[in-house]
């Protein structure tokens, strides 16, 4: 699937554990579920000259800007949990998250970064970042993997076994990724809605 699909689809994951009435967990819920959406894709490189993943790394910048910016507006807490978590923890979960990101654009496309172990690594990484984060994160991520099992092109999920993993049921581009794409958006702005309380139509 394309970028903007597993962010639509990583926020809408994450909101659907997202408690209601809970700001604080929206803002983490928009932030973990669209980076984790798209994290695994740090395996599509600049020099593998993919338009798609830079346009899906902008609108993430774009989302946490704006999730900031939220996080100040209903008082959150995720800075003010950066803040009083500065310290070794956080430090080495940059680290790791770092060495991760760097793993994974020197690994084949749909190889190590769509593997259980590599979410798990990630997710452990999130862990010492920011651990309101995490559940989101990890439900992000696990949309991904999901989405992409779906497309034909194979993922080594088993990773470092090479088994591959594909259920060939469409292409990565195409119809069925706008369709996902629109419906992932759609979820998530009426998930957002209700567990902001400004609506109650899923009651
Ligand atoms: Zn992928």
């Amino acid at each position: 699937m394309m970028s903007k699909t597993h962010i639509a689809v990583g926020m809408a994951a994450a909101l659907a554990i997202a408690p209601t009435g809970s700001p604080e967990a929206c803002v983490a819920a928009v932030v973990g579920g669209s980076v984790g959406g798209v994290i695994a894709d740090c395996d599509i490189t600049p020099s593998r000259a993919h338009k798609d993943a830079l346009i899906g790394r902008i609108i993430v910048v774009v989302i946490a800007v704006a999730a900031f910016v939220a996080d100040r507006y209903y008082n959150a807490g995720l800075c003010d949990y950066l803040i009083g978590h500065l310290g070794v923890e956080l430090v080495a979960g940059i680290v790791l998250f770092a060495a991760l990101t760097f793993l994974g654009a020197h690994t084949d496309h749909r190889s190590f970064t769509h593997s259980i172990v590599a979410m798990a690594a990630f997710c452990f990484a999130v862990y010492l970042i920011c651990m309101p984060l995490l559940p989101y994160f990890a439900m992000g991520y696990a949309s991904h993997l999901v989405l992409d099992v779906t497309n034909k092109q194979d993922i080594r999920l088993f990773w470092p076994l090479r088994t591959q993993v594909s259920l060939r049921l469409c292409r990565a581009k195409g119809v069925t990724n706008t369709v996902v794409m629109i419906v992932g958006f759609a979820t998530t702005v009426l998930l957002l809605a209700y567990r902001l309380q400004l609506i109650t139509l899923l009651v």
